[in-house]
């Protein structure tokens, strides 16, 4: 009787040599004899060498050597315990690198994984995992967006959606809709829950209106009007701006500046206005009017809610 018959390898001792010849030996696996239709009838042959090095010729051995036949069988039993269908290989066989076609019962047909990561990895079809990066990331917008709203900067009706932009820094840009200016913003998430408005409210939030006096020395020379967020700064800046000097002659505090933009434009429709040149008044010399309009300004700043606050 051969001297390796009877001995045992393999790493759970599986492995049991039932005969040899000069050559080989023969090997039964407990393990893989069980699977007759992957692994074929036992003994499974090997070289005596190979058998002192206790390599295992069988399917327990990671480094087996699949055939074609039995990558078929693993990738659909696999396919099967995942919901999917095993079609074939989508190229020509050549080992655990070869591309397969899988079909989803939901999205179809897929052929983009390759054998070994489709067995090992269990990837699955890439739409549902698009659909499910895609739930994930609507829950994780709604977080944000939830953030967004506790700043008590923006409208109520406001809408915020991720972009599919990104800023240098590789995070996405957020659409604000604004429903008070009409326009869409485009800023970053810190931005917004910083309250920053990022739509056509951005430049200024105006919530006041103003009548200013221009003055050339002691003579009264026109009526300078306008909207802003803060008539005292705009006050400055007018006041850099013009040849005249500038006397605040009312202040009026609206409630939204809705309103504030509403009286504006009354003002600008229904009045003479732009009386004087940009040379004059280089920004906003259209919102400038005759003398005599200052109590019709009043009124229609009054007529739209304006409060009228003490003079600056
Ligand atoms: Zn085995
Ligand atoms: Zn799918
Ligand atoms: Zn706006």
């Amino acid at each position: 009787m051969h001297v390796l018959i009877g001995r045992k390898i393999g790493s759970k001792g599986q492995l049991t040599c039932v005969n040899a010849d000069a050559k080989y030996a023969y090997v039964v696996c407990d393990i893989c004899c069980v699977d007759i239709e992957l692994h074929g009838p036992n003994p499974f042959r090997m070289l005596h060498s190979a058998f002192y090095m206790k390599q295992q010729p069988c399917g327990c051995s990671k480094s087996h050597r699949w055939t074609k036949e039995q990558y078929e069988i693993l990738l659909s039993r696999k396919a099967e315990s995942l919901g999917f269908m095993f079609n074939g290989f989508a190229e020509d066989f050549h080992g655990k690198t070869t591309k397969i076609s899988l079909t989803c019962a939901k999205h179809g047909e897929w052929r983009s994984g390759i054998i070994s990561n489709f067995l090992h990895r269990a990837i699955g079809c890439p739409e549902c995992k698009r659909e499910l990066v895609g739930i994930r990331a609507k829950k994780d917008d709604d977080e944000i967006i939830k953030k967004f709203k506790l700043v008590d900067v923006f409208h109520p009706d406001t809408i915020f959606k991720r972009s599919n932009t990104k800023d240098a820094y590789g995070s996405y840009l957020w659409e604000m809709h604004c429903p008070l200016c009409n326009q869409m913003g485009l800023s970053t998430a810190s931005a917004l829950k910083g309250g920053s408005k990022s739509c056509g409210c951005k430049k200024q939030n105006p919530t006041q209106a103003y009548i200013n006096i221009l003055k050339d020395g002691d003579l009264p020379i026109a009526l300078k009007f306008g909207i802003s967020k803060f008539s005292e700064m705009r006050l400055k800046e007018i006041k850099k701006d013009s040849v005249f000097e500038v006397e605040n002659f009312a202040i009026f505090r609206f409630t939204n500046s809705e309103d504030c933009r509403d009286a504006e434009s009354e003002c600008l429709s229904s009045l003479d206005c732009g009386i004087l040149t940009k040379r004059d008044i280089q920004n906003g010399f259209t919102e400038t009017t005759h003398l005599y309009n200052i109590d019709t300004l009043v009124k229609i700043f009054e007529n739209y809610g304006g409060i009228r606050m003490s003079s600056l």
